[in-house]
C-alpha cells in the first residue's frame, strides 16, 4: 500500500493489495477442494450473504464446497490457521439468521455433499451425508413402504444438516417428533479440524454415557460440521384419514386442539391457520377453502386401519363439540394431496396479500391458544400490521407472519418490534422464543429473556467445549451487547425489490 504526499493512501493499491489476499485465499482452499468450488468472486458470494431472514445481510470473505469429510476437515483445519471464523451453510432455507455469514468468514457450503450412502431397512436406519435434501430420503424409500418422519414445510429444498442443526419439525412431529428423535449417530468435523464419531453405528441409540448427539443436535453450527447422519427411517402407517374442520374464529379452533389432545387422542398432525392465512393460501394454491370462516383445522390420524377409524370418529365428535361449522374428509388422495400443498406453501403464499413479511417462530402451552392469538392481533392492531397465523397447533408451535409493505418508512421496524412483542407475550405464557426455527442471529436478544445468566454460562460451557474460540458460527444465539439492537451488515436493497418484482420476506 502507498501513500502519497498528500497523506492519502493509494485506494488502487489498497485495492490490489486485497485482490491479492483474495488470489492467495482461493488458492490455499482451492488447492484443498478444487478452483471452482472455491468462490471468491463477489457476484457469486451475493448468493451466500444471507439465509431466508432476508433482513439481515454480510458477504462472506469466501466460499468453499467441499466434497467429502477429508475435504471438510482440511478447510477447517485451514480456517483455524487463519483464525477465520466458520459458518456452515446448508440450503440457507434457515429463518433465523443462522447461516448468515459473521465479518471475515469462510462459509462452507455442505451443497456438493448429497448422497444416500447406506439403505438398511431390517434396521430401519439410512446413512447420508449432510446436504441430502430432506424428502429425497423419503422419496427413495418410498416405494418400500419407508419414510423419514420429520417434514418441515420447506422439506422439498432444505437439507439433513440443517435440519440437524436446527432440530428442525413439521407438521407430523406432534406424534413423531423432531429431527432429535430421528437422529442416531453423526460424523463431526471439530471446530480443531478433527473427525469424530458420536452416537450409534448400529442403529439404535447408545445408552452408555452423556446424550452427544443430543447436543450436536440443535447446536446451530457451533459444535462442528456434521458431514454424515444416521438417520431412523419408519415404516409408512397402513392407513391415513384427514379431516378438515372449519371454525367462525381462533377461539373455537384452539379449543378443539385441546380437547383432542386433552383426550388421549395423538394425530400426526394438527394445522391451524387463520382466515388471513386462509385468504393467502387459498389465492397462491387454488385449494377450495371457505373464505368466510374465522379458522380451519387439517389434522392427520394415522395408524393401523381399524384405530384410525375408530380414533378420527372420536376426533369428528371433539371437533363439533368445541364448535366446528362443518368437519370433512378429502373426497380422494389428490384433494388430501392439495390441501397439505396448501398448508406446506402458507409463507410463500403471503406474497398474495402482502409486499413483505415477517415470520416469528415461539411456543406457548397449547390450552393457550386462543388467549395468545387474541393478544397477538392486538400488538397488529396497536401497530396498524395484519399478522396471519398458520402453525402447529398440535404443538403450541404459533408462527404468527407479520404483514408489512417495506416501502412505507418505518414499517419494516415496527413490524420487527411487533415480531419480538409476540415472543415476550409467548414467555409470559411460560412458553419459548423459537419451536424450531432456531435462535440464530435474529433472537439472540430474547434468549436472555428466556434463560438467566445461570443457564447462559451453562449452555456456553458446553459450546465452549466443543469450540474455545468460538469460531464456529460466532455472533449466533448468545446475546452479545454487541449484537443486541444492531444489523451486522447495513442493508442493501435489490434491483428487483426496488422494482417491485420481489419481495424481501
Ligand atoms: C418456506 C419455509 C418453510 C419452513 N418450514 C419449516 C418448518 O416447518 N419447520 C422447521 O423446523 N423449519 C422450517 N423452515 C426453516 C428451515 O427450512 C429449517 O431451519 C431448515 O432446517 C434449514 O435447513 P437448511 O439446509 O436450509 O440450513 P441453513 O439455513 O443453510 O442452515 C441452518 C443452520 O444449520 C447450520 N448448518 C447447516 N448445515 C450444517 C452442517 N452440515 N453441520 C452443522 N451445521 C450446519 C447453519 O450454520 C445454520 O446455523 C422453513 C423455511 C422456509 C423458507
Amino acid at each position: 500500500m502507498t501513500t502519497a504526499a498528500n497523506g492519502i493512501v493509494s485506494t488502487k493499491t489498497a485495492a490490489l493489495r486485497e485482490a491479492v489476499d483474495a488470489v492467495a485465499l482461493h488458492a490455499r482452499f482451492a488447492a484443498i477442494v478444487g478452483a471452482k468450488n472455491a468462490i471468491v468472486a463477489e457476484a457469486q458470494l451475493r448468493t451466500y450473504e444471507c439465509d431466508g431472514l432476508l433482513g439481515y445481510r454480510v458477504r462472506p470473505e469466501i466460499v468453499v464446497l467441499p466434497a467429502s469429510t477429508d475435504e471438510v476437515a482440511a478447510c477447517v483445519r485451514l480456517a483455524r490457521e487463519l483464525a477465520m471464523p466458520v459458518v456452515p451453510r446448508g440450503a440457507g432455507t434457515g429463518l433465523s439468521g443462522g447461516s448468515l455469514p459473521s465479518e471475515g468468514c469462510v462459509v462452507i457450503g455442505l451443497s456438493r455433499m448429497r448422497k444416500i450412502l447406506d439403505v438398511d431397512l431390517p434396521n430401519r436406519v439410512a446413512r447420508v451425508q449432510p446436504g441430502v435434501i430432506n424428502l429425497d430420503i423419503t422419496r427413495a424409500i418410498g416405494p418400500d413402504g419407508y419414510y423419514y418422519a420429520p417434514d418441515p414445510s420447506s422439506q422439498s429444498v432444505c437439507t439433513i444438516g440443517g435440519n440437524i442443526a436446527e432440530n428442525s419439525g413439521g407438521a407430523h412431529c406432534l406424534k413423531y417428533g423432531f429431527t432429535v428423535n430421528h437422529v442416531l449417530g453423526v460424523t463431526l468435523v471439530t471446530p480443531d479440524g478433527d473427525v469424530v464419531e458420536i452416537g450409534s453405528a448400529a442403529g439404535e441409540p447408545d445408552v452408555l454415557g452423556y446424550d452427544l448427539v443430543g447436543v450436536v443436535v440443535g447446536s446451530e453450527g457451533m459444535t462442528g460440521i456434521v458431514t454424515e447422519a444416521l438417520v431412523r427411517i419408519l415404516r409408512a402407517p397402513e392407513k391415513t384419514q384427514t379431516l378438515f374442520a372449519t371454525f367462525p374464529s381462533t377461539d373455537e379452533a384452539g379449543d378443539a386442539v385441546s380437547r383432542i389432545i386433552g383426550s388421549g387422542i395423538v394425530p400426526a398432525a394438527i394445522e391451524m391457520c387463520d382466515q388471513l392465512a386462509i385468504e393467502a393460501i387459498v389465492a397462491a394454491t387454488g385449494v377450495d377453502w371457505p373464505l368466510d370462516v374465522g379458522a380451519l383445522l387439517l389434522m392427520d390420524v394415522d395408524g393401523v386401519e381399524a384405530d384410525v377409524d375408530d380414533t378420527a370418529a372420536r376426533a369428528r365428535e371433539h371437533l363439533r363439540a368445541a364448535g366446528a361449522l362443518d368437519v370433512r374428509a378429502p373426497k380422494d388422495d389428490a384433494e388430501r394431496q392439495l390441501a397439505w400443498k396448501g398448508r406446506k406453501a402458507a409463507f410463500a403464499a403471503m406474497g398474495r396479500i402482502s409486499p413483505n413479511y415477517h415470520v416469528q417462530d415461539g411456543v406457548i402451552p397449547r390450552k393457550d391458544i386462543a388467549p395468545v392469538l387474541r393478544e397477538i392481533a392486538a400488538l397488529g392492531a396497536n401497530a396498524g400490521l395484519r399478522i396471519a397465523n398458520v402453525f402447529h397447533a398440535g404443538d403450541g408451535n404459533l408462527h404468527p407472519l407479520v404483514l408489512y409493505d417495506a416501502r412505507i418508512p418505518g414499517q419494516e421496524h415496527a413490524a420487527e418490534e411487533v415480531a419480538g412483542e409476540i415472543l415476550r407475550v409467548c414467555l409470559r405464557y411460560g412458553g419459548s422464543v423459537t419451536g424450531e426455527h432456531g435462535v440464530g442471529h435474529d433472537k439472540a436478544c430474547y434468549l436472555g429473556e428466556q434463560f438467566d445468566e445461570d443457564d447462559l454460562e451453562t449452555m456456553q460451557a458446553i459450546r465452549t467445549t466443543f469450540d474455545p474460540d468460538q469460531r464456529f458460527n460466532p455472533g449466533k444465539m448468545f446475546p452479545t451487547p454487541r449484537l443486541c439492537g444492531d444489523k451486522p451488515g447495513t442493508y442493501v436493497p435489490h434491483t428487483a425489490e426496488t422494482s417491485g418484482e420481489a419481495g424481501r420476506g
